[in-house]
């Protein structure tokens, strides 16, 4: 059997073993594959987006520092101890701070059983949900685990895409200063579904907590009035209380038809990206096949200009767009 067969075969059995049988090898190997070039899997995006959602996607969000790993740690037990599968997907923009609180995460999560996987997927700072997060998170909801957490540190913009994305968004704040009263009145009160005041264990957390249900309140995302849980992931107060503010906003969601229109909201901005790979894939063929032309001898002889260069390559572009007609890119 050639080289390329065999992997084509051995990948095919990774995507069965990690989605059919929950195998924690196949889902750490193909994971990794996702990070590294998640072009290799794209004859698998059937298996990956083809069921109808069922794991329970929800995000957490909030500044670093706040508790948000703490937290999960937290979740992650008490979720296992009523018998539920989870899974973590943590997003860790490349800074060396987080970095280091995650790894420690990481081996703590590691002690845990079969019904829980972690993993934790670096991104640039400030970039909104990549691609591969997405094919993270549908990997592991076709895997069928119960709960799938996305951690994001959020920042301004990110904040909307989770939300965008997840079924249930958390937003994580901590009693420690003025500023996050600023950062309520800020307007992150908008996206949250769910507001999670941690270190109750704080003096000032009753204190906080009762400014965080002054201001937020109301009618929030699609409908649904933001919930306010005050926690402790030092020592565990809060905790099945969230759990079920959690699984009540669900079953909330689910009759009303707010879970199903969220998915299919995520199913359209999966089509988005999706087909954003289709153009970069045809721009990258494009672009590497008139690097040697005049046009851009002429650029770095300073003979042709920027822009005029540019629109040539998009007119290449547009023309073995043409010449594929209904040809699928990829496959
Ligand atoms: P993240 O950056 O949001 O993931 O926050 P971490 O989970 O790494 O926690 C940041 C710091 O806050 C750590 O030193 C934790 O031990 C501490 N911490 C987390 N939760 C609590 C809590 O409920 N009470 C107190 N007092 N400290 C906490």
């Amino acid at each position: 059997m050639g080289r390329l067969v065999r992997e084509v075969v051995e990948l095919g059995d990774l995507v069965k073993e990690a989605i059919k049988y929950r195998s924690r090898r196949a889902l750490a190997k193909l994971l990794t594959i996702i990070e590294d070039n998640p072009e290799v899997l794209r004859p698998y995006y059937r298996e990956l987006f083809g069921s109808v959602p069922k794991s329970r996607l929800v995000g957490i969000t909030g500044p670093p520092g706040v508790g948000k790993s703490s937290l999960i740690n937290r979740l992650i037990k008490e979720l296992r101890s009523r018998g539920y599968s989870v899974a973590v997907v943590a997003v860790d923009p490349a800074s060396p701070l987080s970095g280091g609180s995650l790894l420690g995460d990481r081996v703590r999560v590691r002690e845990l059983d079969e019904g829980v996987f972690f993993r934790s997927m670096s991104t640039p700072p400030n970039e909104d949900i990549p691609w591969k997060v997405i094919l993270a998170t549908e990997l592991l909801n076709s895997a069928g685990f119960d709960y799938v957490i996305l951690e994001h540190p959020g920042s301004g913009q990110t904040n909307v895409r989770v939300s965008d994305l997840v079924d249930l968004l958390l937003v994580v704040m901590q009693p420690l200063t003025g500023d996050d009263i600023q950062l309520i009145k800020a307007g992150v009160t908008e996206v949250g579904d769910v507001y999670v005041i941690n270190k109750a264990d704080l003096p000032q957390a009753s204190f906080f907590f009762r400014v965080a249900e002054s201001l937020i309140g109301g009618v929030g995302r699609d409908g649904i009035k933001p919930r306010i849980v005050l926690t402790s992931a030092l020592n565990g107060t809060g905790i099945p209380e969230l759990i079920n503010v959690i699984n009540e906003l669900f079953s909330e969601m689910g009759s009303s038809g707010v879970l199903s229109r969220r998915r299919f909201r995520r199913r359209v901005i999966e089509v988005y990206c999706l087909g954003l790979t289709y153009v970069k894939l045809l721009y990258d063929e494009v672009f590497s096949s008139v690097k040697d032309s005049s046009t851009m001898k002429g650029v770095i002889s300073g003979d042709v200009d920027v822009l005029s260069a540019s629109e040539y390559v998009f007119r290449e572009l547009v023309r073995r767009i043409k010449s594929l007609g209904n040809e699928v890119i990829g496959n």
